[in-house]
């Protein structure tokens, strides 16, 4: 008993956020987020790429006090990905636990970044965890997993680019609270490239001005506006010199 609570432990000691990472609210999601989390509502961050959703998170966990497991979303990951299967050894098989099983275990925040880009048969292994059943049933081990109390389900989810071939399900989508995001308003940006790339203010302006214009292309010759991640790589590389 001992033994495992303190493999308990550490367990969640390993996906706590423990530095408070750099975040400006936009607006008020933080105290939205926080009555989500209250009601342990699943959310669904929505944005295009770079603008801040995954940086939203990691802010929550740690304000929160909460661990953090972050599963990058693939198109070649199956439902085995995220809830786990079984391990061959020299003497039989062990069970291993996927990341969202470890999850709802320890009573961890998850995020699934980029939902989209898994199979469809593997979004429906979240839906028992989005509803008053808060469970996860391990078909090949034959265990359903109570999620623990402190447990939530968070999504990332890039409208943009969607196709008809690979949108969520409309079952999964109304499962989830949805935080709308976009990219910061021009005097935000600035102040958020400043801050991250260790520039001055006025340069990180011209910068966001750039930026800005540039999102005005999109479906201009462009697919994706400039994200804010880009600004803050452009404005490190001018840190630099370049
Ligand atoms: P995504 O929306 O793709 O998850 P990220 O959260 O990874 O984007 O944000 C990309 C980068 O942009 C971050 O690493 C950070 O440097 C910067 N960034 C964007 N928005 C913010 C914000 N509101 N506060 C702090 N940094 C931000």
């Amino acid at each position: 008993m001992a033994l495992t609570m303190e493999h308990d432990m550490t367990d969640k000691e390993q996906y706590k956020v423990h530095k408070e990472p750099y975040y400006q609210p936009q607006g008020n999601e933080v105290a939205l987020y926080e009555a989500a989390y209250r009601n342990r509502l699943p959310v669904m961050v929505k944005g295009p790429t770079g603008c801040g959703k995954s940086r939203f998170v990691e802010y929550m966990a740690w304000k929160l006090g909460k661990p953090l497991i972050t599963v990058a979303c693939n198109e070649d990951m199956t439902a085995s990905d995220l809830v786990g299967r079984y391990l061959l050894e020299a003497n039989g098989t062990r069970w291993l636990d996927g990341p969202l099983t470890t999850a709802a275990r320890i009573g961890a925040i998850c995020y699934l970044d980029e939902i989209v880009e898994a199979r469809q048969d593997t979004t429906v292994v979240i839906h028992p965890l989005t509803d008053h059943r808060r469970s996860l049933p391990l078909d090949k081990k034959g265990e359903v997993v109570a999620a623990h109390p402190d447990f939530q389900l968070v999504i990332s989810y890039n409208p943009g680019y969607q196709s008809l071939m690979k949108d969520l399900k409309q079952s999964t989508k109304q499962r989830f609270t949805a935080f709308d995001f976009d990219y910061p308003e021009a005097a935000l940006e600035a102040g958020i490239v400043a801050t991250e790339a260790g520039i001055e203010l006025t340069l990180a302006a011209q910068l966001a001005k750039v930026a800005q214009a540039g999102r005005n292309l999109k479906g201009h010759g462009l697919d994706e506006g400039i994200s804010t991640r880009l600004v803050v790589y452009a404005a490190n590389l001018v840190r630099q010199g370049v």
